[in-house]
């Protein structure tokens, strides 16, 4: 098995005339959660979608457990997953018929018992007959994520997954999240602007500005390698002033 679930190799799109991914070159290797930062408009979701085979590169390469998606799209995105809070699962759907589904989608094996593993883990059993429509937003976080791990992905990608869980549930979905990744096979890419979270959560970080990735590090070290106190000062800083960070 090779170590890096995801490669990403001189990736682009351009919509138009805006250059949305710059040339961006990177890797997930496994047992590893990579933090993919940067302001609004800097190319976070578009990088996403490019790798979930949504869009289309403009060129470049990705790469998923050494499968390219360009001639192996079916193969590379079984072994992925996706969770995020403006991709909300279908709400005339009940919790156990939206994981029923999607695990049917992906081929899930002994699917009952998968999805009662997962109403437990994720703490959904008293919602398995409710419509996902009327859950709460962070209980519909919850069955996203959920059904996320149906098919146990070797590359998970969470777009602000915590975005709208209210504290103590957010900290224990990272630590859920820390610990599947650190005992499983697989890395996770995670997108997120809450930046005490990126600290308590990644093991590494890239930043991005204008569709480039202008820093990459540990977040706990990255900061004072820029003289910054804190990683939002740094966030802010690459947000405001990309071009101080590129002379650097
Ligand atoms: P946010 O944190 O706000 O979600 P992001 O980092 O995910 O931002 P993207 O959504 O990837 O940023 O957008 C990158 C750039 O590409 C932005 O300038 C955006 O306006 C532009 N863009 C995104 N989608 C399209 C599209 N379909 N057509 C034209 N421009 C687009």
């Amino acid at each position: 098995m090779s170590r890096s679930v995801l490669t990403i190799s001189n990736l682009r799109k351009e919509y138009g005339a805006t250059l949305a991914v710059d040339d961006v070159s990177f890797s997930v290797e496994r047992n590893e959660i990579v933090g993919l930062l940067g302001p609004n408009g800097a190319g976070k979701t578009t990088t996403i979608n490019m790798i979930l085979g949504v869009l289309e590169p403009s060129s470049g390469n990705i790469q998923i457990e050494g499968i390219d998606i360009a001639t192996g799209r079916l193969q590379a995105l079984e072994r992925t997953n996706f969770a995020a809070v403006y991709a909300p699962l279908p709400g005339n759907l009940t919790v156990w018929q939206n994981l029923r589904v999607f695990g049917l989608m992906y081929g899930v094996k002994n699917l009952s018992d998968r999805i009662e593993t997962l109403l437990a883990q994720f703490d959904l059993r008293e919602f398995r007959d409710m419509k996902c429509g009327v859950l709460s937003s962070g209980e519909q976080t919850r069955v996203c994520l959920a059904k996320a791990m149906l098919n146990r992905p070797n590359l998970l990608l969470l777009d602000e997954p915590t975005a709208s869980l209210d504290p103590a549930t957010a900290r224990e979905i990272r630590m859920k999240i820390r610990e599947l990744t650190a005992r499983g096979s697989g890395g996770v890419l995670w997108t997120s602007h809450n930046m005490y979270e990126v600290e308590a959560v990644c093991d590494r970080v890239l930043f991005l500005s204008h569709g480039k990735i202008l820093l990459e590090g540990d977040p706990r070290t990255l900061p004072r390698e820029h003289g910054k106190q804190t990683l939002e000062d740094l966030f802010i800083t690459v947000a405001r002033e990309p071009l101080a960070l590129e002379r650097d």
